[in-house]
C-alpha cells in the first residue's frame, strides 16, 4: 500500500529527501503511470522534463537492453567505448552556432553547471560568475551559490563560494523589463565586481524552477553582445528546456545566438542518468587532460539511451509535436483563466513548458502558494500528476512528454478542472 510504503519512507530517509506525493510506481508506459495499489496517472511532469519521449519508449528500451547484453560500465575514462563518442559526435553537430564543438559527459545536471564553472575559469584565468535571480543550476556547494532562489535549496546550507553575483532576470509579467535587467547587470560591474574579473553569465533561456518565465529574445541577444565586449563567456543552462521541450532543440536557438558553453540533461537520455557540457572548441580544451570526468560519466548504458532518444525525436518531429501539445494544453488554461479571472493571474506556454500562474483577487502581486499546494495535492489524488514550481511557490507547471497523446492531455485537464472547483 502507498500508506505503509509512505511510513517506511519516512523512517527511512532524512526529511530533506522530501517527496511530492505518497504515489509508489508500479509501472508506466508513454504518459501513464500506475501505482502499486493499480491505480492509474495522467503523467503531466515527465519526471520533471526528463522522459521528452515518454516512459519506456520502445527504441530506448530496446537500445538499453542491447547494451546491457554487452557490458554496463567500464568507466569512460579508464577504457571507452563507441556509443559515447557517437553520442557526442552529435551534439557537437547539433549545438547553435557554427563554431566547431567540443563536449564532455558527466551525471547529473549539477554536475554538467559545475563543470561549465571549471572550463569558465581554466579559459579565462578569471574568478566572477554572474547569474539570475529566481534561476535554479543545481543542489551542489557552486551551483547552490548559482542558484536564485533561497527557499528550500540554500536554508541553512551556506556558506558558498566567492565572487557569484545575482541580477533580475527580466519578467514582463512582474514588471521587470529587459532594460532594467541589463541595468542591474552592468551596475555590477560598478558596484561588485570589474568586467575585466568576470569569467562566465549563466542563464536560463526559460526560467524552469523559478517559474516558467521565458527570457527575451533581445535580452539573450544582448547578454551575447556583453559577454563579448568584456570577453565573459555565456554559459547557457539549457538542463530543463533542451531536447525539443520549448519547440526547438535547444531554446537558444529562438534567440539566433550561439553560447560559449551550454549544458544539457534530462531529456538527453530518456530517464537514464546523463548530462554533457557542449562548448566551443578551443574553450572546452582550456582544462588539462584528467581536468574533467567522473566514474559514471557517460555510463554506457546512458550513452545508448541518449542515441536512441536523438533517433526518437527526429523520426517523431519531436520538436513540432512540442509545439502542438504547447497548443492544446494552452487552448484548455486559456478558457481556465477565462472562467476563474481572480485565480488564475497569467497563463504562458513556450512549446510544451507551459505554466499557470495562480493569484488571489486577481492580482499579481498576491500569489496563492496555498491554492497552488492544495491544487496539486488533489490533482494527484484524483489521477493526475501535477507538479509546481516558481520563487513564489505559486506556478502550476506542466512538462509532458512530448509525444503525449492528445486524448490524454484533455482528460488530465478534465480532472485538473474537476480538481480546482473542488477546493473552491
Ligand atoms: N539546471 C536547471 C535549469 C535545472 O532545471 C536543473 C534540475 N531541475 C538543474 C540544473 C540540476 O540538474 P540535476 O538535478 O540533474 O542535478
Amino acid at each position: 500500500m502507498n500508506k505503509t510504503l509512505q511510513e517506511r519512507k519516512e523512517i527511512a530517509f532524512a526529511r530533506g529527501q522530501a517527496n511530492a506525493a505518497a504515489v509508489y510506481v508500479d509501472r508506466a508506459q508513454g504518459s501513464e503511470v500506475w501505482d502499486i495499489e493499480g491505480k492509474r496517472y495522467v503523467d503531466f511532469g515527465a519526471g520533471i522534463a526528463v522522459l521528452n519521449t515518454g516512459h519506456n519508449h520502445p527504441k530506448v528500451k530496446a537500445a538499453v537492453q542491447a547494451q546491457l547484453e554487452k557490458f554496463s560500465h567500464t568507466c569512460f575514462v579508464l577504457t571507452p567505448y563507441e556509443g559515447a563518442v557517437s553520442l557526442v559526435e552529435k551534439l557537437n553537430a547539433m549545438a547553435p552556432g557554427n563554431t566547431p564543438k567540443k563536449s564532455i559527459l558527466v551525471t547529473t545536471g549539477a554536475e554538467a553547471v559545475e563543470n561549465c564553472v571549471k572550463i569558465a575559469r581554466a579559459y579565462t584565468g578569471r574568478p566572477g560568475i554572474i547569474a539570475f535571480n529566481g534561476s535554479f543550476h543545481g543542489r551542489t556547494n557552486m551551483t547552490m551559490g548559482l542558484t536564485g532562489k533561497v527557499n528550500p535549496y540554500k536554508v541553512g546550507f551556506g556558506p558558498f563560494p566567492n565572487d557569484i553575483f545575482h541580477v533580475a532576470y527580466p519578467n514582463a509579467y512582474h514588471g521587470i523589463s529587459v532594460e532594467q535587467s541589463i541595468e542591474e547587470l552592468k551596475a555590477r560591474f560598478v558596484c561588485d565586481i570589474e568586467a575585466s574579473r568576470v569569467a562566465a553569465i549563466i542563464v536560463e533561456p526559460v526560467q524552469g524552477e523559478g517559474g516558467f518565465y521565458r527570457a527575451p529574445v533581445e535580452f539573450l541577444q544582448a547578454l551575447r553582445e556583453i559577454c563579448d565586449q568584456h570577453g565573459i563567456l555565456l554559459i547557457v543552462d539549457e538542463i530543463q528546456t533542451g531536447y525539443g521541450r520549448t519547440g526547438k532543440m535547444f531554446c537558444h536557438e529562438y534567440a539566433g545566438i550561439e553560447a560559449d558553453l551550454m549544458t544539457s540533461a534530462k531529456g538527453i537520455a530518456g530517464g537514464f542518468p546523463l548530462a554533457a557540457v557542449v562548448g566551443k572548441a578551443d574553450i572546452m580544451d582550456a582544462p588539462i587532460p584528467g581536468g574533467l570526468g567522473g566514474t559514471y560519466a557517460g555510463s554506457p548504458i546512458a550513452c545508448a539511451a541518449g542515441l536512441a532518444v536523438l533517433d526518437a525525436i527526429e523520426e517523431e518531429q519531436l520538436c513540432n509535436r512540442a509545439l502542438k501539445v504547447g497548443e492544446t494544453f494552452m487552448e484548455h488554461l486559456t478558457a481556465l483563466k477565462a472562467e476563474y479571472p481572480d485565480l488564475v493571474g497569467d497563463v504562458r506556454n513556450l512549446g510544451s513548458m507551459i505554466a499557470m500562474e495562480l493569484v488571489k483577487d486577481g492580482d499579481v502581486n498576491k500569489p496563492n502558494p496555498e491554492l497552488t499546494k492544495a491544487l496539486s495535492a488533489k490533482a494527484i489524488e484524483s489521477g493526475l500528476i501535477l507538479l509546481s514550481c516558481g520563487v513564489r511557490g505559486n506556478v502550476i507547471r506542466f512538462l509532458p512528454a512530448l509525444t503525449i497523446e492528445i486524448d490524454l492531455i484533455d482528460e488530465g485537464m478534465a480532472i485538473l478542472k474537476r480538481s480546482l472547483k473542488s477546493l473552491l
